[in-house]
């Protein structure tokens, strides 16, 4: 289908247009959340309208929506619709709106399925434009961003019969919510490492292993944690993109988070993506955390190619 900012006219697209292709993409009344009508409530003379479990209840309807925040000044409206019909393989298409700041957009989804796969997409950008996305809740405000972010992470060597989602569920309960694993996993056809996505808090000192069985017991197993995009986080901004020692509100020097290291890894897998990937361009971020004396670096990577590239210490 077109774009409206393409040739033809709309009565000739209409013309084409099936009736089920119509229904399918005629807005939709939000689904019903009724609460009762009753007193004011009224708590130390001020009145207030809702309480917590009605505002909860009010975001039903809303629960798999995601807020793409861009970088720069957005695509359209009809361009990032598009973008998600041809890129994003969802089962349904989501209802894509604008928000009050004009760099963020609000998508709806139909279902869980669609929701996860695109929070967990790795390739973050539009028509050139990188995006943030955050998972929506009722606490989303434009000015702060959210330190819970989707975050990929590899279980290297994890033995294939972990593979199962509830499983990997489990295992990567102290780490976040686990969003899906890579249909590699889910395949068990990569053995050398699990990868899956979870939501995680990135203001946490990240967990470098979980034990897997009793620790220290014969059979158990000690699995190290890769991260492969966390983000750093500010507490004192509340944004991603830079940690609290490289903050101005700090008094630090530079607001940027990529450090010289960083810098290194990042143009050397830029220029390997580009051989592996031509449809959607890796994106790639250098990103440093302080943790205690030691500066670690994760990358971004966009596939499971590049992982293999990485050599351990430079991650
Ligand atoms: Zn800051």
């Amino acid at each position: 289908m077109r774009t409206a900012g393409g040739q033809a006219s709309s009565s000739a697209l209409l013309a084409r247009r099936s009736f089920a292709d119509m229904v399918a993409n005629a807005p939709q009344p939000i689904p019903v959340v009724e609460i009762p009508l009753r007193p004011l409530k009224v708590l130390d003379g001020e009145i207030f309208s809702f309480s917590k479990d009605e505002i909860t209840k009010s975001a039903e309807p809303f629960i798999f929506s995601l807020v793409l925040k861009f970088l720069r000044n957005r695509p359209s409206l009809d361009d990032i619709r598009s973008c998600i019909r041809r890129r994003w393989g969802l089962v349904d298409q989501p209802v894509v709106s604008s928000m009050a700041a004009s760099r963020s957009m609000f998508v709806r989804f139909a279902n869980e399925g669609d929701f996860k796969m695109a929070i967990s997409r790795e390739s973050c950008e539009m028509r050139g434009v990188p995006y943030r996305a955050f998972h929506w809740s009722t606490d989303y405000t434009d000015e702060t961003e959210s330190p819970v972010v989707p975050v990929w992470i590899s279980l290297p060597g994890l033995p294939p019969n972990m593979f199962h989602e509830s499983f990997l569920e489990n295992i990567t309960l102290p780490i976040g919510k686990y969003v899906r694993s890579d249909n590699c996993t889910r395949c068990a056809t990569r053995t050398d490492a699990a990868r899956i996505c979870v939501e995680m808090n990135a203001n946490m000192d990240p967990i470098e292993s979980i034990w897997i069985g009793v620790p220290h017991q014969k059979g158990s197993r000690l699995q190290k944690v890769i991260y492969e995009n966390l983000p750093a986080y500010c507490r004192l901004c509340k944004t991603q993109g830079h940690n609290i020692s490289k903050s101005r509100k700090a008094g630090g020097q530079d607001g940027k988070n990529i450090n010289l290291v960083g810098n290194k890894a990042r143009n050397r897998r830029m220029y390997k993506e580009k051989d592996l990937t031509e449809e959607e361009p890796g994106q790639l971020m250098a990103l440093e955390m302080d943790k205690g004396k030691e500066l670690i670096s994760s990358v971004q990577v966009e596939n499971r190619l590049s992982i293999e590239e990485i050599e351990e210490g430079e991650l």
